[in-house]
């Protein structure tokens, strides 16, 4: 299969188990592009239709067509992600991670403050006291819960690095940090182009966390963060080696990299495109592009009513971005 128009001569669809359900997946899916300068990854969530992927698209036709611009170091740094789990497990996790940054997930439905108080807590005695806090509540709670139970976890985590997305809408984020002890940082408020520049400008955020496939590939991605004028880290969207390459590009290509980069997620899956994934050692990242190979290619194949959706979604987001539908707002 190839796509004469954009110099791509080989599309391959995957699926690959996680070892964690997260953000609701059990799995990964997507499709990767093969072009003149190597792989790019095209893999929007299910539920996004074909104009707001379209930037997806794009993301994947610079990785594929384009070298990705000057690196600035040779590895980053990344955070572990520990989930909504008891404190013995979460202090185990941290431990084992190697990393110096863990981000802690808080505010999970049917979890009490109390809970995450006490994992925060294990995580800091994990880490010990040169180490990075985080905490993402997904947007879970409003401003009064937000500002109550930042004091609290901050208090617990002996200073919180940041905290990601406390409430949902940018005017709470907004609120929240004028309130609030620690610095605050956008995630979902984040979806397009636009938003970082509107959360600069609103005064709603200290952190921009961003993402290379939303923004349409490393290059506007970079513009984003420069326009912006805000402290940037560094995420993925879950994808494969592949994908997550282009995050590792973006970070090295920064600037300032202040933060450590929430891209050790390749940990979350239980198998790759690639016998050599982009998976952390020591809490670091190398600056490298990934190539998937035959042999994992084929194991990560689905089945063809999969491989030919995956077909039809390329080309729907194709004919956004080469026809004149513009791609400027999110469906999904
Ligand atoms: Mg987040």
């Amino acid at each position: 299969m190839s796509d004469p128009a954009v110099a791509i001569s080989d599309l391959r669809a995957y699926r690959l188990p996680m070892r964690v359900r997260f953000r609701g997946l059990t799995e990964r899916t997507g499709l990767l592009l093969r072009g003149p300068a190597g792989w790019g990854e095209f893999s929007p969530f299910p539920e996004y239709g074909p104009v707001y992927a379209a930037r997806w698209l794009l993301a994947a036709r610079e990785a594929a067509t384009q070298p990705f611009p000057t690196p600035l170091r040779t590895e980053v740094a990344v955070n572990t992600t520990i989930p909504a789990v008891d404190p013995q497990q979460a202090h185990r996790l941290a431990a084992g991670s190697g990393c110096r940054t863990a981000k802690v997930k808080v505010a999970e439905t049917g979890q009490d403050l109390a809970t995450d108080v006490d994992r925060v807590a294990a995580v800091r005695d994990a880490l010990g006291p040169e180490g990075r806090l985080r905490v993402d509540a997904n947007g879970a709670w409003d401003v009064e819960s937000a500002v109550l139970a930042i004091a609290r976890l901050d208090r617990a985590a002996d200073g919180l690095e940041y905290v990601e997305q406390p409430c949902r809408t940018l005017e709470e984020l907004r609120e929240v940090r004028r309130r609030a002890v620690a610095p605050i940082a956008a995630d979902e408020s984040i979806r397009t182009a636009e938003d970082p520049l509107r959360a600069a400008r609103t005064d709603a955020v200290d952190v921009l966390v961003l993402k290379v496939q939303p923004l349409g590939g490393v290059r506007p991605a970079l513009a984003v963060a420069e326009a912006a004028g805000l402290p940037v880290v560094v995420s993925s969207a879950l994808e494969s080696s592949v994908g997550l390459a282009a995050g590792v590009a973006f970070a090295a290509a920064l600037p300032e990299l202040p933060y450590d980069c929430g891209l050790g997620t390749a940990a979350l899956l239980a198998s790759d495109v690639t016998d050599a994934p982009l998976v952390p050692r020591d809490g670091l990242l190398p600056v490298r592009r990934v190539a998937p190979d035959p042999a994992s290619l084929d194991q990560a194949a689905p089945g063809p009513d999969e491989t030919a959706a995956w077909l039809e979604r390329l080309r729907a987001a194709s004919q956004v971005v080469d026809g004149d539908t513009p791609p400027d707002a999110p469906t999904g």
